[in-house]
């Protein structure tokens, strides 16, 4: 079933609404996620079945998959990233404009998983910052689906400020990225 979203909190009255700026735009940003699937192993395949008519994450307006990172705004990994695949992944990130997000899916992702070894970088947030991880070894479609709410909620709470925030600048710095 297709829901008609929630207005943001405001004020009406007969023949007038007000809100502000921020969420109205936190409202639009969050029901229009285009995400790009970088995806290495198992939990892609999790993630394919997220996409599927079963789960079907276009309910959350999530079905336009962008595979050029200029047209994505969320970073979404899944499955074992090596060591040599962290320097491609944070160039795709750098690739994303601004505003982007980064959901961590599974283990692997988050953590290097079982693979404690010379070859697999522990985690994403070595080379990139993280929004959300989702835990599992393969998470489940409901799990994936539950991060990329997680991620509509930071999505629609931000501030428009907050990309532009020496805050935020500095996180990106302390990645050696500008
Ligand atoms: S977390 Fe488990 S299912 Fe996902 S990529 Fe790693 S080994 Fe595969």
């Amino acid at each position: 079933m297709v829901e008609v979203t929630n207005a943001p909190e405001g004020y009406d009255g007969p023949g007038f609404f007000a809100t502000s700026l921020d969420k109205v735009v936190g409202m639009a940003r969050k029901n229009s996620i285009w995400p790009l699937p970088f995806a290495t192993s198992c939990c892609g395949i999790e993630f394919m079945s997220t996409m599927g008519a079963h789960y079907d994450l276009a309910r959350f307006g999530s079905e336009r998959l962008s595979f050029s990172p200029r047209q994505a705004d969320l970073l979404m990994v899944m499955g074992t990233i090596s060591k040599k695949m962290g320097p491609v992944l944070k160039q795709v990130y750098e690739q994303m404009a601004e505003p982007r997000w980064v959901l961590s899916v599974g283990a692997c992702a988050s953590s290097g998983g079982i693979f404690d070894t010379y070859s697999v970088l522990q985690g994403i947030d070595r080379v990139i910052p993280v929004d959300v991880y989702v835990p599992g070894c393969p998470p489940r479609p409901e799990q994936i689906i539950d991060g990329v709410l997680k991620i509509q909620e930071l999505v629609q709470n931000e501030s428009v400020r907050r990309r532009s925030s020496p805050e935020y600048i500095a996180l990106l710095e302390s990645y050696g990225i500008r």
